[in-house]
């Protein structure tokens, strides 16, 4: 490998800043910014936006642009109307000359920030899983998580959906792109045509190995025909789909060598079909988990290949890339989290980057329920023509109250912005509830936005008051010009006789381990704290985020031997909790239905396993001696336990507000003090940062 030396973070991740020699073209270094769905794509200024968003990201250094998907027809895409039904004309779509022209805004937005930046175009064609009523596959199987029953496609279809993929290639270097990728994976139509289980055609397109493998093969061979030879074409190939009868290794080794063959510049491993259930990016997943896998697939082709997955910060994509594991390493959501992320590691202001916690919330939970993509730690994600601050022409002297997250966002944009900020917190830490979160097994990373919040105090010269309760007095004294409350929350206590019992127990402490916690637990309250908590007291041993070999045993996958899908008779090894856990709620629907979408399955999945027993619809009636007392549909029922958790939800800790009210001082609330129902710390974030912006 070939680094520049010229900054301290060249020499400190060699194999990162080494460039990589495609023959017609150079990348910088070999850091990827992996495809995301941001949901611009479908907004009227969704070319200004993206092009805004691209250009930033280019501008931090890194290497190469992959788009979101992008569909080459109307059926491999979704369907998006206005209300009353009509088509609206999305930019999700690349098939005619007036798209590429609004592609075109993106390519030269990234190219005029840095024109050593590639950006390539991700052809996406969703096949079974489109949310489109023409939705086509090679066979009509419905996908256990599409919408759509697809239509099976005749030998005219494949011919189009074929020609479509060169001829949205063909658009997109016309816009100006340095290359495409085309997916082939994650369930999506390509994918679908290499297994038998939605490939059940008998005609050249099906039965073999090597029937199913041609149409991917083909869309490779004729896009690069219609690109020419100077133009990246990026095969991603399912390394390990996680599904039971999936792709063997045996013919995920012969399709890499048959794309490389057809003409593919890289291949880019992906893991996981997206209707598999094996977690693949959730915060729970250790960091490089499936780098190995790449190596076995980096060993059967001689072009560059990318890795992906839990890779967030720069010594983590280093180790991976000074191991052989891949040639380039893809990280998506850490450059949402800070689109700055590989010129701080070149610069060594690696304290600096706010990392990616992979908590899923404002990206992918956004992104399936129809929301503009963003990010918890970073607001300004896919906000960049929205959401800006410059320097302030009126500085205040700004105390803040609470180093949370509400606080520590507040306090680093109005330091930012050139404001005196004094931060106060009663603990000797900041960090706020996000001290306890990080305790819990399967969240270490929110350590980072802690590290991330204190290098933006230094770096802000921020005066920092910890281990001080304030009050209003104090502050009116000290002569600030304006308050921010950021004090958080108190857990709410609920009304249930007894509440005041010795084996009541509030999750602070149980997080804490201030209180012994018996072998009979029930937990009151499965929100996402109620959750948690379950997970902190059954979990054995070390956490499995921090160690790959018992993330893979736990979640019944075989890196080793590889069987179909990785995962085809390997059964997940479960330490079945010491305790008996009741996680308990007053809904009646499904427990844990409110946690988030792309992440909630995998904490039910674990509780179920470990015996946790989750019970709705319960009525609480009493805590005594013998146990906790409720009513299940009317029948009365007692929990012998000897420990009862509340994880009730809590009530907003406004107090000093309403005394800065009274003696009349300029002050705003934020955070869990503001609104403590369903106040997570996206929102914390977000608020915090909007009205630091406007200070
Ligand atoms: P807090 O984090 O509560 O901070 C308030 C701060 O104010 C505290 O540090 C307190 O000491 C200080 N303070 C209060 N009064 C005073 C005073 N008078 N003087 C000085 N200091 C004072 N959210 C998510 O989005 N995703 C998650 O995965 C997630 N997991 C969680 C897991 C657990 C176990 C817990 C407990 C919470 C979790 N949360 C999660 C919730 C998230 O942490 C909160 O929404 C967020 O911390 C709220 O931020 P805040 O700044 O408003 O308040
Ligand atoms: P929450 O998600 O609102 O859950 C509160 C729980 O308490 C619910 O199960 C609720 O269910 C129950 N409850 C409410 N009032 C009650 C009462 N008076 N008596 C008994 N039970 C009562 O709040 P949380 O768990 O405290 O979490 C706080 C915030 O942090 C939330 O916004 C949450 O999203 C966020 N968080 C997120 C994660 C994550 O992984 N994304 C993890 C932890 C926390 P019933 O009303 O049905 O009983
Ligand atoms: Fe990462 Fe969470 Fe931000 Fe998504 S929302 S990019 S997972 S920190």
């Amino acid at each position: 490998m070939n680094a520049k030396i010229d900054l301290p973070g060249h020499a400190q991740y060699p194999h990162l800043f080494s460039p990589l020699d495609l023959g017609h073209t150079q990348l910088r270094n070999r850091c990827i910014m992996g495809s995301m769905h941001t949901g611009l794509e479908e907004l009227p200024d969704g070319f200004e936006r993206m092009a805004a968003f691209y250009a930033e990201r280019a501008a931090g250094d890194v290497g190469m642009i992959i788009t979101g998907g992008i569909s080459p027809n109307e059926e491999g895409g979704m369907a998006i109307t206005d209300e009353q039904g009509n088509p609206l004309a999305s930019a999700s779509k690349l098939n005619t000359q007036e798209e590429a022209a609004g592609h075109r805004m993106v390519t030269d937005a990234v190219h005029e920030a840095a024109p050593d930046c590639k950006i390539c175009l991700q052809i996406l064609h969703m096949g079974a899983l489109a949310y489109n009523e023409g939705a086509v596959a090679p066979s009509p199987v419905r996908s256990r998580i599409g919408a759509f029953s697809p239509a099976e496609l005749d030998e005219e279809g494949i011919e189009k959906q074929i020609a479509d993929h060169a001829y949205c290639a063909t658009l997109a270097k016309q816009s100006g792109y340095d290359g495409v990728e085309i997916i082939g994976s994650a369930g999506y139509l390509l994918s679908t045509f290499l297994v038998e289980k939605t490939n059940q055609r008998t005609d050249q397109w099906g039965g073999s190995y090597e029937n199913r493998m041609r149409f991917s093969v083909e869309v490779i061979r004729r896009v690069r025909e219609a690109v020419g030879k100077d133009f990246i074409v990026i095969f991603r190939i399912a390394a390990m789909d996680m599904l039971e009868g999936g792709m063997s290794w045996e013919e995920i080794a012969l399709l890499a060598k048959a794309v490389e063959q057809a003409g593919a510049s890289m291949i880019s491993t992906h893991f996981v079909w997206h209707e598999a259930q094996v977690p693949t990016i959730a915060t729970m997943v250790p960091r490089r988990a499936f780098t190995g896998v790449t190596k076995r697939v980096r060993g059967e082709v001689s072009v560059p290949v990318i890795t992906s997955n839990r890779i967030n910060m720069p010594d983590v994509a280093e180790a991976v890339l000074a191991d052989g594991d891949a040639d380039l390493v893809s990280m998506a959501r850490p450059m949402l989290a800070d689109a700055e992320l590989v010129k701080k590691a070149a610069e060594g202001r690696t304290e600096e980057i706010n990392t990616c916690i992979a908590c899923n919330q404002a990206c992918l939970d956004h992104a399936f329920a129809g929301k503009t993509t963003s990010c918890l730690v970073n607001p300004r994600a896919c906000h960049e023509t929205v959401l800006n601050w410059g320097p302030t022409e009126q500085p205040k002297n700004i105390a803040v109250v609470g180093a949370g997250p509400a606080g520590l966002a507040y306090a680093t944009v109005a330091a930012e912005r050139g404001h005196a900020v004094t931060l106060y917190d009663a603990a000797d830490e900041i960090g706020g509830q996000f001290n306890l979160a990080k305790q819990v097994p399967g969240k270490e990373e929110f350590h980072e936005t802690i590290r991330y919040y204190r290098a933006m105090m230094t770096k802000y010269q921020v005066t920092m008051c910890l281990g001080q309760r304030v009050d209003a007095q104090a502050l009116v004294d000290a002569g600030f010009d304006h308050v921010v409350v950021a004090t958080g929350i108190s857990p709410r206590a609920p009304d249930i006789s007894g509440i005041d019992h010795d084996k009541v127990v509030g999750y602070i402490d149980a997080i804490r381990g201030n209180k012994p916690i018996g072998e009979k637990v029930a937990v009151i309250g499965a929100g996402g704290i109620g959750f948690d908590v379950t997970e902190l007291i059954t979990h054995q041993g070390k956490s499995s985020a921090l160690d790959i070999e018992l993330f893979a045993k736990e979640w019944g996958v075989d890196f080793d031997n590889h069987p179909r899908g990785g995962v085809t008779g390997v059964e997940p090894v479960v330490n079945k909790a010491d305790r008996e856990v009741w996680l308990m709620q007053r809904k009646d629907t499904p427990v844990g239905r409110g946690l988030g979408k792309t992440t909630g399955w995998t904490k039910r999945i674990l509780l179920n396993r470990r015996g946790v027993n989750m019970v709705n619809a319960v009525e609480y009636v009493r805590i005594d001696d013998s146990g906790l007392h409720v009513l299940i549909g009317g029948q009365p029922k007692t929990f012998e336990v000897d420990t009862v958790i509340i994880c009730a939800g809590q009530v907003p800790e406004r107090g000093l507000y309403d005394d800065l009210m009274i003696k009349g001082v300029s002050a705003d609330l934020i955070g869990g003090a503001f609104e403590a129902v369903e106040l997570d710390a996206k929102t914390a974030i977000n608020q915090a940062t909007h009205l630091a912006a406007a200070v």
